[in-house]
């Protein structure tokens, strides 16, 4: 249900964005979703299908993921969240719970578990069209 309230704030922060450009209508809004993120795209786009309005009412929505980056607290390594590379309970139960992650995944380099999240978490406004 989260996609509902997810599409709420992204329509008004895009309104927002709309009137600082002074656009009058809004044709595409690019919207980049976190794979660690738990949203279903397919919901999120009929979300906001329903609730646009204004100059926003005949905008197309474009969502796609982004990968997630991974940086170790320890040895300060980055590298790129892979779920194909887990086994499948291991990979789902990372995206239904994110936090999980920090059981199952480690630093390829020195295997430490401490890690935070360096992008890939969340969901943002990638760019917006409009006219004037
Ligand atoms: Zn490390």
């Amino acid at each position: 249900m989260h996609e509902w309230a997810l599409a709420e704030a992204i329509l008004a922060s895009a309104k927002q964005i709309a009137a600082k450009e002074q656009l009058k209508e809004v044709t595409e809004v690019t919207i980049k979703v976190g794979e660690l993120q738990q949203v279903e795209p397919p919901i999120l786009r009929f979300a906001l299908s329903q609730m646009k309005a204004g100059v926003l009412k005949d905008a197309k929505f474009r969502i796609s993921k982004a990968k997630s980056t991974l940086k170790c607290r320890v040895c300060g390594t980055t590298w790129q969240f892979n779920p194909k590379k887990m086994d499948k309970t291991t990979a789902e139960a990372i995206h239904f719970v994110p936090e999980v992650a920090h059981s199952y995944v480690k630093c390829p380099k020195c295997g430490s578990p401490d890690f935070e999240i360096a992008s890939g978490r969340g969901v943002w406004l990638a760019d917006i069209k409009g006219a004037r």
